[in-house]
């Protein structure tokens, strides 16, 4: 661990998926993806509904256009390529959400060490966003909060599809988040378990911490990030820090 732990952050932005949820997230995405193809095959083929989900969901990452939240910009792309409006799929999804999604939280446990980072970071009265890439609807991602053991009201903010207009790794994502809190960057902390999606925040100009318990690494390049431990190194780092 560096010795440096004297800064003045004013926030914690966390990751969910691997980070304060123990979920192996590569396997969860297919077992997520069959159940959610399974929804839709009055209307097209497994096949082909995964691969306009993949295609829809890589247009809405890689959007720049900060006039569209990302709900916006991911069914505007799936809705064309499907041929159906979004009256016309609705239900299905609530249907899933609602009543299969729940299911899935047999891949999903609570991480023994999250509630100490958690209390910690309150203590400090650092503000605290649940930073996970909202590329997902506010249910699965609150579904996901709740298998961790969490509450949603700990949090100053939950970044979900609905309310960003960016997705991770883009660092106009960890910006809008800088800028809905009124922090600098500078002042902010992002720990997440991803390489390549927690570690971009750096390009924003946050301090990070590469969480290594479930560590995710995505790319050949060595990862770069300010700070990098356990989760349980991550609840001493905060513990202490100033004040
Ligand atoms: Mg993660």
């Amino acid at each position: 661990m560096p010795g440096v732990e004297n800064r003045d952050y004013e926030a914690l932005l966390l990751d969910l998926d691997g980070t304060l949820l123990d979920l192996d997230i590569e396997k969860f995405i297919p077992a997520y993806i069959e159940a959610l193809s399974g929804k839709f095959t009055d209307f097209l083929s497994r096949e082909n509904f995964t691969r306009h989900l993949f295609a829809a969901t890589k247009t809405m990452v890689e959007n720049n256009d900060g006039g569209k939240r990302n709900e916006t910009v991911f069914y505007e792309e799936f809705c064309g390529r499907i041929g159906k409006s979004r009256e016309q799929i609705r239900p299905v999804i609530d249907s899933f959400y609602r009543n299969d999604f729940p299911r899935l939280s047999c891949w999903g446990k609570v991480h023994p060490d999250a509630a100490a980072v958690i209390e910690n970071a309150r203590r400090k009265n650092l503000r605290l966003v649940l930073a996970t890439n909202p590329i997902f609807p506010a249910t699965a991602i609150l579904q996901r909060l709740s298998w961790s053991g969490f509450s949603s009201h700990i949090f100053d903010l939950i970044t979900t599809m609905e309310n960003m207009h960016f997705c991770k790794p883009n660092r106009a994502y960890y910006l809008e988040i800088a800028g809905a809190l009124g922090i600098q960057p500078e002042k902010c902390l992002m720990a997440g378990n991803d390489t390549l999606e927690d570690l971009s925040a750096s390009e924003a100009g946050m301090d990070t911490f590469l969480v290594e318990d479930l560590i995710l690494h995505r790319t050949d390049k060595a990862p770069v990030s300010t700070y990098q431990g356990k989760m349980k190194d991550l609840a001493h780092f905060i513990n202490n820090l100033n004040p």
